[in-house]
């Protein structure tokens, strides 16, 4: 599954699975390329369930399953992002203090509404990029707003975020190369909000430094995604890890594996007789 030209000293790699429905021969794929690409070094496994109202235990439990029934073998304790907001709240602490973010009060229909009066809305990788209303408020609008209840999310100034970072900001993949990190891409992402006082995004910066990942292997639909997380990393002062943003498996359509598909998880294809061999050889 991985070409022998890149190894180098053993690596530390991650799964990190959302427990929000079972696991499909997509995940079967992604979970064997961390663990081979750990080849000799530490395979890690992390729950991201940061929604907490959409992960499931039964999800977790299935999922530790699939994965032994997968031949798989990680190292535990395992890591569950929803027993560690406190490590993403020193990390928005951090940003707060480098004057990097902003609470900003928009609902999504406000949003909308105000890039359908600006006639055209920059699209990112997550869809239309947030307009910047909130950034805009004077600081005693946002200090009352804030005393008086206002929900808020905090969002990432990226533009000033960047240009507080004087050196060209790369990032490798062994399979696509070396980068320079385009954070805007992504507008003024939100970092927290009430409900969930994290992001994917935060969270996986700041998991993947403490737990000493070197090497992220992780599905191409997030290649994107590592354009603003290096920005995070270099404003954080984590390690940088290096990359491999892996191909997707999809149906005979060509679609993507959805974890709603249940007819296709792991776990009905084990009940139809299918053997992990099997699962391997259909990914591989
Ligand atoms: N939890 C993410 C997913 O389910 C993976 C995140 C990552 O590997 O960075 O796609």
């Amino acid at each position: 599954m991985i070409p022998e030209t890149n190894r180098t000293p053993p690596e530390v790699t991650r799964f990190a699975p959302s427990p929000t429905g079972l696991l499909h021969l997509g995940h079967a794929f992604a979970a064997g390329f961390a663990a081979q690409a750990a080849a000799g070094g530490r395979f890690l496994l992390r729950l991201e369930d940061i929604d907490i109202t959409r992960t499931k235990p039964e999800y977790e439990a299935a999922l530790y399953e699939d994965l032994a029934w997968l031949g798989l073998e990680w190292e535990t304790p395992v890591r569950r992002q929803s027993e560690h907001f406190a490590d993403y709240q020193q990390a928005l602490d951090r940003l707060a203090t480098m004057d990097l973010l902003y609470p900003c009060f928009c609902t999504r229909k406000e949003i909308q509404e105000e890039i359908a009066r600006a006639g055209h809305a920059p699209h990112g990788p997550d869809g239309a990029l947030y307009p910047g209303t909130c950034r805009a408020l004077s600081i005693p609008d946002r200090a009352t707003r804030v005393q008086r209840g206002d929900a808020y999310a905090l969002r990432l100034d990226v533009h000033r975020a960047k240009s507080t970072v004087t050196a060209p900001l790369l990032w490798h993949d062994i399979d696509h190369g070396t980068h320079e990190a385009r954070p805007e891409i992504f507008g003024d992402v939100v970092l927290a909000r009430k409900e969930t006082p994290t992001s994917y995004h935060l969270a996986v910066v700041v998991d993947d430094a403490l737990q000493g990942i070197t090497l992220v292997t992780r599905g191409a639909d997030l290649l994107e995604a590592t354009h603003l997380h290096r920005l995070l990393q270099e404003l954080l002062n984590l390690p940088v890890p290096r990359w491999r943003h892996h191909r997707l498996i999809v149906d005979e359509d060509g679609k993507r594996l959805a974890k709603r598909d249940d007819a296709r998880s792991l776990r009905t294809l084990r009940a139809e007789g299918w053997t992990a061999e099997r699962v391997w050889e259909a990914v591989g």
